[in-house]
């Protein structure tokens, strides 16, 4: 509650006091002052009754001297004086029942005396009569009778006023009283009055007191406010939204340049200032606050200048809002950023720079790995046949064939790992996401792992009971990637005891996960190093590389991986007792399903048996690719099957080719001299279109393997798609499905 509303009640609390003291005072001063006038009408009332006695005594006394005068002279005049004595004998009387009619004690004695005064007036009659008609005067010599029964008159007339003068004295008494009692109310109504006067006054006097204490420290602040300001090199506002004026300080457009005092105006002024390309979103923003929107009110925008050139400008302002939730005044403060917006936006382009500098990394080294890739390719192919055919070779070779083949397979694995990075970098990794058996992968894994296990003569368990024979929804390469990574650091890392795999379902807040443990009992991690092995080329002991080679990129990658497919790896680990780490990810199932995928995993030898029985004598593929190395091991792995071939070395000389004889399959390398991959597929699409001829199955080949490529061949109008460096069961499996198809359309 604020000082005036305190103030107000208070003062509404005095006056309503003072209100009920003056109308208590009043009211029992006019009490008072009734009661008195009605003692004094008493009084008067009594006094009339005493004068109306005596008056009665006198006309007694004049009654009988009247008579006696009479008789004595015989003048007619006291005769008359006598009866107007009797009259108001008579009238006294009656006047005097009427006044003490309400006192039957003075009644009575009126009754009383009014017999006296019978026989007071026959006997003075009686005596007139007697003197007058024996003329003997001495009679009025006798005045015992005469004098008793005036005395009789004269008491209880006595008797009726010291009745009267008792009340009389009584009634004086009670009009003291009255008095007495009117005074002390006058007297407690004024000092009563008189208190709550005072106490209103020393009420007013300390609220007076407050106020101007208020007021005092009021100026006080207000004099800070005009100090800060004046000191402050932010511009600030105070706009009032009902009546759309708007206090501007002198600051706010000295920060524009402009030489001009703080003045009030409306909005509208400065409206012109704003860029205009910001004006919309600005004044919008304003009203988005002014409606209760917002939280809170900052923004940036550009104001011009006194010099020509645009100023960034941050506003913040507090809002004072109605009961219905709108803003009625707005207070604020505009701040000169410039130089931080300037900074902001060279760091950004310091920033595109340095990412634009990190993709020709990438792209460099995406570049370079699928440049040594493709002659590797053609070496490790070589160095496969080499070993397939080494009857004919003596034990040295033998070793040179062994070490050529197995330098190949790591360096294919950098390269690889390198590539993989590069598109996890980029943004470039897509899965190729299908319906699989969980066993497929588990046993593809095992059988490549545990030779590796049994060579380092260390145990080697994977238990995968709990989800045999599961379907699972993913992309089943890039998880026997992750495996066959963690299995081969387990392997790597642990030199006794072995290494368990295990796997289950697990849920987590009700979604169901695939959960693989890899646990060995080797060498170890030291827990503050847990986070680093997962960062790229970092290794958790410089010794640990010296010892055991690697990169430092196979758990970033696989860590990028499961997270990317919605899962995550997580490492628990004691130095010198072994690791665990722990694969999750997300068990999803779909009805969806494609043939290639579901195909059960056979060796080569078996494909191979499998293509021949499918096989016609005039079955002829065309191998379309210009690197001569890709040739030598694509001719060998069909010379394997045993079927037909052609070569063409880029687009134009596979289009002519295939106008001039007929083949079943076709692989199609995709960059080429001359003419690619994508534009010989449309051409040889277009011409069987226009001719009406059956469709030949392109299989095409990318060396790159990045988002988009798979589309880009189906786009072109190839069948299916296969990543270099070609892997010669995959190779064979697609001959083997489009020799299928054959027979079956035949
Ligand atoms: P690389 O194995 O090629 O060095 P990784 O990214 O796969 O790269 O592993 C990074 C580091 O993590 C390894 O160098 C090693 O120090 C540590 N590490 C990974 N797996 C294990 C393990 N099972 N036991 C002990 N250390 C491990």
């Amino acid at each position: 509650m604020d000082m005036d509303k305190i103030f107000n009640r208070n003062f509404l609390i005095f006056g309503a006091l003072l209100v009920i003291a003056a109308a208590i005072t009043s009211y029992s001063l006019i009490q008072g002052e009734r009661q008195m006038s009605a003692g004094d009408n008493l009084i008067f009332h009594t006094h009339e009754i005493i004068l109306e006695a005596e008056q009665l005594a006198s006309h007694i006394e004049g009654l009988v001297s009247g008579q006696r005068a009479y008789i004595m002279t015989g003048d007619e005049s006291f005769q008359k004086e006598y009866d107007k004595r009797k009259a108001d004998i008579s009238q006294a009387l009656a006047r005097l029942t009427e006044l003490t009619q309400n006192n039957p004690a003075q009644q009575s004695r009126l009754d009383e005396m009014r017999k006296h005064y019978v026989n007071f007036s026959q006997a003075l009659d009686e005596r007139a009569n007697s003197v007058l008609q024996t003329q003997n005067r001495e009679i009025l010599r006798d005045v015992t009778l005469i004098n008793q029964l005036k005395e009789n008159i004269l008491r209880i007339n006595n008797d009726v006023m010291e009745e009267e003068y008792g009340l009389l004295n009584r009634r004086f008494d009670e009009v003291n009283k009255q008095k007495s009692k009117y005074f002390k109310s006058l007297l407690v109504g004024v000092v009563f009055g008189s208190i709550i006067l005072l106490i209103l006054n020393a009420f007013l006097l300390r609220a007076q007191h407050k106020r101007s204490y208020a007021e005092k420290s009021l100026r006080g602040t207000e004099e800070r406010l005009m100090l800060a300001l004046e000191g402050t090199q932010d511009g600030i506002y105070d706009w009032d939204i009902t009546n759309d004026k708007i206090f501007y300080s002198k600051q706010f457009f000295h920060m524009l340049g402009m030489n001009k005092e703080a003045y009030t105006g409306r909005v509208e002024d400065v409206k012109e200032l704003i860029h205009p390309d910001d004006q919309e979103r600005v004044f919008n923003y304003v009203d988005q606050y002014i409606n209760g929107e917002l939280s809170e009110y900052v923004q940036e925008f550009r104001m011009k200048h006194a010099s020509g050139r645009w100023i960034w400008v941050q506003s913040s302002a507090k809002g004072i809002f109605n009961d219905e939730g709108k803003a009625i005044r707005l207070v604020g403060a505009h701040s000169d950023i410039t130089a931080s917006v300037k900074a902001q936006e060279k760091l950004e382009v310091e920033k595109e720079e340095a990412e634009e500098a990190n993709r020709a990394k990438s792209d460099f080294l995406a570049h370079m790995s699928h440049e040594i890739r493709t002659p590797l390719t053609a070496i490790s192919g070589i160095a496969e046949i080499l070993q397939k055919k080494q009857d004919n070779l003596n034990d040295k070779q033998i070793q040179l064939v062994k070490t050529l083949n197995s330098s190949t397979s790591s360096l294919k694995e950098l390269i690889n790992d390198i590539l993989d990075f590069s598109k996890i970098e980029n943004g470039e990794i897509e899965f190729d996401d299908h319906n699989f058996n969980l066993n497929e992968v588990f046993e593809e894994t095992i059988s490549m792992m545990s030779l590796k296990a049994s060579e380092k003569g260390i145990s080697f368990i994977f238990d995968y009971k709990p989800v045999k024979d599961k379907e699972f929804y993913g992309d089943s390469k890039r998880i026997r990637q992750i495996l066959i990574n963690l299995i081969g650091n387990a392997i790597k890392f642990t030199d006794e005891g072995g290494v368990t795999i295990m796997a289950d379902y697990e849920d987590r807040d009700g979604v169901d996960f695939l959960r693989i443990d890899v646990a060995d009992t080797g060498i170890g991690i030291a827990s503050e190093n847990f986070d680093m092995v997962f960062e790229r080329f970092k290794q958790a002991d410089s010794s640990v590389s010296r010892k055991y080679g690697g990169t430092g990129l196979g758990l970033p990658i696989s860590k990028n991986l499961a997270r990317l497919m919605g899962g995550d790896i997580f490492v628990s680990s004691q130095v010198g007792k072994g690791s665990t780490f722990s694969v999750l990810l997300p068990a999803k199932i779909t009805s969806e399903n494609t043939d290639t995928q579901n195909e059960p995993r056979l060796d080569t030898q078996k494909i191979n048996e499998r293509i021949r029985s499918h096989l016609n004598q005039e079955d002829k593929i065309l191998v379309v690719e210009d690197y001569e190395g890709n040739i030598v091991v694509l001719s060998y792995i069909l010379d394997d099957i045993g079927i037909e071939y052609d070569v063409a070395n880029n687009g134009e000389e596979a289009l002519e080719l295939w106008k001039t004889k007929h083949y079943d399959i076709i692989l199609m390398d995709v960059q080429m001299p001359k003419m690619d991959g994508f534009t010989a597929t449309k051409k040889i699409r277009e011409n069987e279109q226009e001719k009406n001829l059956d469709r030949t199955p392109i299989i095409g080949m990318t060396a790159h393997a990045l988002v988009g490529d798979k589309d880009k061949c189906i786009k072109a109008g190839m069948d299916s798609y296969l990543p270099k460096p070609l892997v010669e069961a995959d190779i064979k499996k697609e001959i083997l499905k489009y020799l299928r198809q054959k027979k079956k359309a035949a």
